[in-house]
C-alpha cells in the first residue's frame, strides 16, 4: 500500500511589489502620522476624522474591495499586512480599517448593484461612518440568541430591538443590523439591514468607558419600530446569519494581524529600553532572563505573523479558510496579551505608568481575545473543523 502525502503550502497570489508598496505606505503612514499620536488620542478618546480622511486618500480603506466598485482591488494578504502596520501605530487606528473592510466586503460581495451605488463610495472614502451590529445582552457568544426583530409591514420592514458594544455606534451614520426575520426558523431565520441610524425609532446608548483601544467608540443602539423599505434588506432574506459569519472570516484574519501589530510594537519598546536601561552597571539587556523573554517575543510573534499570513493565502486561493482564520486569531491574540504583559515587565515601574507606550499596548491587547469572536470559541471553531474533517 502506497501513502501518498497530500501537502501543500499556499502562496501569495499578487506579485511582491504589489505587498511592499501596500506595506511600506502603511509603514510610513503609522510611523508618521497615527503613532506620534497614540497617547494622546488613547487619553482624550477622540475620534481622529483627519486621519481617517487621510487613509482614504492613500486607498487604505477597501483594500479587499474590487476596483470596479471603489476599492484597492488587493487580496486578504495586503489587508493583513495594512493591519499590522496601522496597529503598530495605534490598533484604535486599524480598527477603522477593519469595520471598513468588513462592511465594504458585505456591501461588494453580497449587496445589490443599487446599495453598491448608493453606500459604497462613501464608506471607502470616510464620509459616511458605519458599524455592524449582531451582539446583544443576551446574545454575545450565542449568536444564534438575537431577538431584535424584523417582521414584514406592508412592502417593507418593521425593525425592534437593542444592540450592545458596537463599535461606532455613538458617531455612525449607518448601522449593519443582524435582525430575527423568523423565530421558529433559527439560524435560518436572520436577514441583514441597512439602517440609516438618523432614522424616526433609533436612539443612541451613551458612549461606553473602555479598557483599550479608547480611540474607537463603543455603544448601544436602540430601534423602536423602526420603518425600512424592502431596499434596506441586504443578501437573501433568510441568510442574514450566514452571510455575517462568513465576513467574519475575514475578520479574524484583520483581528489577527492587529494582535500581531500590538505584540511587535511591544517587542520593538522593549528592545529599545532594555539597551537603554541601566541597572548594575550595565543594560538590562544584559540579563539572560530578560533576553530570553525578548527571544520568545520574537518567536510568538513570527509564528502569529505566518499563521496570520497563511490564513489570508489560503482565503485568497479560494480554499475553505474558517479554520486557519480562527486558528491565527485565537493565536495571535493569546501571545499579544503574554507578550505585552512581558514588555510592560521588562519596562518595569515605568510600564505601569500611564504615558509610557507599552502601558497602552498592554491594554489595547486584551480585546482581540473578546472580539470578532472570543478565543474560546475560536477554539471551539478549531475542534469543530477537526472533526469534521
Ligand atoms: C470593545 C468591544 C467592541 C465590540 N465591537 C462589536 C461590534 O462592532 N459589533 C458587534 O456586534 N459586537 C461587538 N462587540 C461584542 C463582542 O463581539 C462580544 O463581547 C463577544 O462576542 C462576546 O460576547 P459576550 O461579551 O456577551 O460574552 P459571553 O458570550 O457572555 O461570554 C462570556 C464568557 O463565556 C465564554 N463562553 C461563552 N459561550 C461559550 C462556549 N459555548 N464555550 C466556551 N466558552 C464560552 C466566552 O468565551 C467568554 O469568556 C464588541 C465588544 C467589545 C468589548
Amino acid at each position: 500500500m502506497t501513502d501518498t502525502l497530500n501537502f501543500s503550502i499556499p502562496t501569495p497570489k499578487l506579485s511582491s511589489d504589489i505587498y511592499n508598496h501596500i506595506h511600506d505606505m502603511a509603514r510610513r503612514f503609522a510611523n508618521e502620522r497615527i503613532r506620534p499620536r497614540a497617547i494622546e488620542l488613547d487619553d482624550t478618546e477622540a475620534f481622529p476624522s483627519d486621519l481617517y480622511e487621510e487613509m482614504a486618500q492613500l486607498g487604505l480603506f477597501g483594500i479587499t474591495v474590487p476596483d470596479e466598485f471603489g476599492g484597492a482591488g488587493l487580496d486578504a494578504l495586503s489587508y493583513a499586512l495594512v493591519m499590522e502596520e496601522l496597529s503598530r501605530g495605534y490598533a484604535s487606528i486599524a480598527d477603522q480599517c477593519g469595520l471598513v473592510e468588513l462592511i465594504g466586503t458585505l456591501l461588494s460581495v453580497h449587496g445589490s448593484h443599487a446599495q453598491r451605488e448608493k453606500y459604497l463610495a462613501d464608506v471607502l472614502a470616510a464620509r459616511k461612518r458605519v458599524c455592524y451590529c449582531i451582539t446583544e445582552a443576551e446574545a454575545g457568544t450565542d449568536v444564534s440568541g438575537i431577538k431584535t426583530s424584523a417582521q414584514r409591514d406592508g412592502s417593507g420592514w418593521r425593525l425592534s430591538g437593542s444592540k450592545i458594544w458596537i463599535h461606532n455606534a455613538p458617531i455612525a451614520d449607518y448601522g449593519y443590523v443582524l435582525a430575527r426575520t423568523d423565530p421558529a426558523a433559527g439560524n435560518r431565520g436572520m436577514a441583514i439591514f441597512i439602517v440609516d441610524l438618523s432614522a424616526n425609532g433609533v436612539s443612541r446608548g451613551k458612549k461606553e468607558k473602555k479598557m483599550g483601544q479608547r480611540a474607537s467608540p463603543v455603544g448601544a443602539l436602540h430601534f423602536e419600530d423602526v420603518l425600512l423599505g424592502e431596499e434596506a434588506l441586504l443578501g437573501p432574506v433568510n441568510r442574514g446569519f450566514h452571510i455575517m459569519m462568513s465576513v467574519l472570516d475575514k475578520g479574524r484574519i484583520g483581528i489577527g494581524a492587529l494582535a500581531v501589530g500590538i505584540a511587535q510594537a511591544g517587542l520593538d519598546a522593549a528592545l529599545e529600553y532594555a539597551k537603554t536601561r541601566k541597572q548594575f552597571g550595565k543594560p538590562i539587556a544584559e540579563n539572560q532572563g530578560l533576553r530570553w523573554m525578548m527571544a520568545d517575543m520574537k518567536k510568538d510573534i513570527t509564528a502569529a505573523r505566518a499563521l496570520v499570513h497563511r490564513a489570508a493565502m489560503t482565503m485568497d486561493a479560494g480554499l475553505p479558510a474558517t479554520m486557519d482564520c480562527s486558528i491565527a486569531k485565537c493565536f495571535a491574540g493569546d501571545i499579544a496579551v503574554q507578550h505585552t504583559a512581558n514588555a510592560v515587565q521588562i519596562f518595569g515601574g515605568s510600564g505601569y505608568i500611564r504615558g509610557f507606550e507599552v502601558e497602552r499596548l498592554y491594554r489595547d491587547a486584551k480585546i482581540t481575545q473578546i472580539y470578532e469572536g472570543t478565543n474560546q470559541i475560536q477554539r471551539t471553531i478549531i475542534a469543530r473543523e477537526l472533526l469534521k474533517a
